[in-house]
């Protein structure tokens, strides 16, 4: 009814997958997809579902997300955006950080500060806001990839519908932990790590050490195979996951596990690569000599990024200790 193929689970880890052994181009609504349609599905009102979610399949509306402040992060109900309610609308003042493809996003979800007096988890609320609205700034930040992947956004007197509220006013910390949810499961992929495993034993086997191919190295054969266990488990974990999908259950500390060994294996990935590469791996995109077109490079700023974004490995670490194995909460 909303413009999906109404598919199960199961086909749409396969097209993932197979997307992915095509080597298609990252897919600019992302956020849309992963992220603000499967809380909408669960968190929006009938009228939100039919105006937003047919335009997050069709890319027509590319979206972004506003959580992330300059005292916010790790500690993310920290947030000070402020949203009044003026009438029928809520104003909008404050700033938000590291926003992804912001400069290209027409709508971002977001989250503001209703009420200053409450504690504070319980004073946000969870907004939709149109990127074309007057009083918006966008300013791109160079990251060490020399990409302007992401974003300071500054919010001056943004006046922003008051039905375009997610769930009840005041009570946007729980419809932000579901997007949190899908956002972690999104960024590890099983079959993204397996393509990268694939790539550096193509590496490896293409690298002469010593007389031999670096696949035939003792040692970083060794490397190589603790690596695959790795990808071989994450495959594993994300079948799991599956079938609890299929079973209707909501991705929990799974989707933490997901994001966490992941992210760092893509991470260790690179890494092998990079050393494997040697001096070679100081190469960038535009030099001739520059092995595997230079992707390993970027691919290992890029990976480290990861770790960070969607909340950084210690915290998923501290979740998955305190919601999983019901360890006492960090202090
Ligand atoms: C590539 C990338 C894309 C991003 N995209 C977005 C986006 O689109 N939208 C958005 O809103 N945000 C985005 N972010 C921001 C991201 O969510 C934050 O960077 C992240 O949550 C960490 O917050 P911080 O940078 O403020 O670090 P801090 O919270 O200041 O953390 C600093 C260090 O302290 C550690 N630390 C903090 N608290 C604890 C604790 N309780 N226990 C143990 N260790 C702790 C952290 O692990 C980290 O190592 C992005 C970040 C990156 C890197």
């Amino acid at each position: 009814e909303y413009g999906g193929q109404a598919m199960d689970p199961v086909r749409q880890s396969i097209v993932n997958d197979e997307m992915v052994r095509a080597k298609a181009p990252y897919n600019v609504g992302a956020s849309g997809l992963g992220m603000l349609g499967p809380t909408l599905i669960s968190w929006g009102n009938e009228e939100q579902k039919q105006r937003y979610l047919p335009k997050i399949l069709t890319a027509e509306e590319i979206w972004c997300q506003g959580y992330s402040e300059p005292g916010a992060g790790s500690d993310l109900a920290s947030l000070k955006t402020r949203a009044e309610i003026v009438g029928d609308e809520f104003v909008v003042n404050g700033q938000k950080v590291w926003t992804s493809g912001a400069q290209y996003a027409d709508m971002m979800f977001c989250l503001v500060r209703t009420d200053p007096e409450a504690p504070k988890h319980r004073g946000i609320s969870y907004i939709v806001i149109d990127m074309h609205t007057p009083g918006i700034t966008v300013r791109p930040l160079v990251q060490m990839t020399g990409d302007r992947g992401f974003n300071e956004v500054f919010f001056d007197n943004v006046r922003v519908p008051r039905k375009n509220l997610v769930a009840k006013l005041n009570e946007g910390w729980i419809v932000a932990n579901a997007t949190l949810f899908h956002e972690r499961n999104m960024l590890g992929s099983a079959s993204g790590s397996e393509q990268r495993f694939n790539r550096l034993l193509a590496l490896a086997k293409s690298i002469t050490r010593g007389g031999r191919p670096l696949t035939q190295d003792p040692v970083f054969r060794q490397r190589l195979v603790e690596l695959e266990i790795r990808v071989e488990a994450m495959r594993f974990h994300s079948l799991r996951q599956l079938t609890d999908q299929i079973r209707g259950k909501n991705p929990g500390v799974e989707a933490m596990i997901n994001k966490l060994v992941g992210t760092e294996l893509n991470h260790d990935l690179a890494t092998a690569a990079m050393e494997a590469m040697g001096d070679y791996s100081m190469l960038s995109r535009d030099d001739e000599a520059a092995l595997d077109h230079a992707y390993w490079p970027y691919e290992w700023m890029f990976s480290l990024g990861l770790v960070i974004g969607g909340g950084t490995s210690h915290i998923q670490k501290n979740i998955i200790a305190e919601r999983g194995l019901k360890m006492p909460k960090s202090r």
